[in-house]
């Protein structure tokens, strides 16, 4: 059924055309073949797809096929008997608008329409879907959607939905530490928190551990040792670190860590751009060697974790008023009095500025990331 609308005007735009009266309206049965349809749809402002019954899934594949195989760039509407249910699936197959037989359920359709926010199947529209957010498939359309968001909304998507069950938070119990613990804790407290316990802490971080814990009332602290046979053969006399940082890094912290990522899929961090270095380009969600980094804080900036301590009331790691603001092991951390950056005083005199952890996947690009 074609129905010609004399009023066309050449070059107006589709919803001008229509609102005018003018512009090609074509109608096809669910059933039409695509391949077999005249010029006259290429020309068509308005396509609508009649649904004879909601059980008749045919229209769905039409209005696919146009979209993709024709290539059709107007208006879709489906028609007919339709179900609300259907809603999410009709706009993401191609349709543009939908008119329903029935009349009665205005209400219905729109709770419908604003019903899921997640989606598990491909298809036209450009929303991604949970399978593909997990694994990072598009990293850059995960990172331009948590570009709207705020940390907390990043980790509550993070935790209860996109990587459900297959998230961990790591924690270094160092200075900014408390930030996002207390927006695990605010999700969900029995989030996994990993601690890489390499034997070379300050006593004052594994005291500032158990004040954290017990306050934010963390129910599934992991804490990550070495291997104690890689441990006596790589480093019998407890110097490998003076010896070779990275060597050291590498059993106590990179080793143990890919171990314990066995069964998860990301990995929430508390890093910020502002801490400089390799850091400055820190995107939301990266791809590192052994998976994904969820890093809600990246711009962050100093004057807002400061704020945040304050709104909370957080405790202080004991070692901040000593001059130290970031903290590793005591073996290679050193106060840095507000000279060189944050991280002055990790591994001082060394050309080392990570521990290797998060070290990216071969041959990742790193781009500067913009919010
Ligand atoms: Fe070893 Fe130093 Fe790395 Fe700690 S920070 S694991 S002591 S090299």
């Amino acid at each position: 059924m074609l129905r010609n609308n004399p009023g066309a005007k050449t070059g107006s735009s589709i919803e001008a055309q229509l609102a005018s009266g003018g512009g090609i309206i074509v109608e096809l049965p669910g059933d039409a073949d695509w391949r077999a349809l005249g010029e006259e749809i290429r020309s068509a402002v308005q396509i609508d797809i009649r649904f004879p019954s909601f059980k008749d899934g045919r229209g769905f594949t039409l209005a696919s096929q146009l979209r993709t195989r024709l290539g059709f760039a107007g208006r879709l509407r489906a028609i007919g008997d339709l179900i609300p249910d259907q809603a999410q699936f009709l706009k993401r197959v191609g349709f543009d608008a939908i008119t329903p037989d029935r009349s009665d359920l205005a209400a219905d359709w729109a709770r419908a329409e604003q019903r899921y926010s997640v989606v598990y199947q491909p298809a036209n529209d450009a929303v991604l879907t949970i399978p593909a957010r997990r694994t990072g498939d598009d990293l850059e359309a995960l990172n331009a959607r948590y570009r709207q968001s705020d940390a907390l909304e990043i980790l509550r998507d993070a935790l209860e939905t996109t990587w459900r069950g297959r998230i961990a938070l790591l924690s270094s119990f160092g200075t900014e530490a408390a930030v996002s613990l207390h927006m695990i804790a605010r999700i969900d407290p029995a989030t996994p928190v990993f601690f890489l316990d390499t034997g070379r802490h300050f006593a004052q971080t594994e005291q500032y551990l158990r004040t954290l814990v017990d306050r934010l009332e963390l129910t599934d602290l992991r804490v990550l040792k070495p291997d104690a046979e890689e441990t006596r053969e790589e480093d019998a006399d407890g110097y490998l670190w003076q010896r070779d940082a990275d060597a050291c890094c590498a059993l106590r912290k990179v080793r143990p860590l890919a171990r314990a990522l066995d069964g998860f899929d990301a990995l929430v961090t508390g890093r910020k751009r502002f801490h400089g270095g390799a850091r400055a380009a820190l995107p939301v969600v990266e791809r590192v060697a052994d998976g994904l980094r969820i890093n809600p804080l990246a711009n962050w900036s100093a004057e807002q974790i400061q704020a945040y301590f304050q709104t909370h009331d957080l405790p202080r790691h004991p070692l901040t008023d000593m001059g130290y603001s970031s903290i590793g092991c005591w073996t290679c951390t050193a106060p840095s009095y507000g000279g060189g950056g944050l991280r002055a005083g990790r591994w001082p005199g060394q050309d080392k500025t990570e521990c290797g952890i998060h070290a990216p996947a071969p041959g990742a690009a790193v781009r500067p990331e913009r919010r």
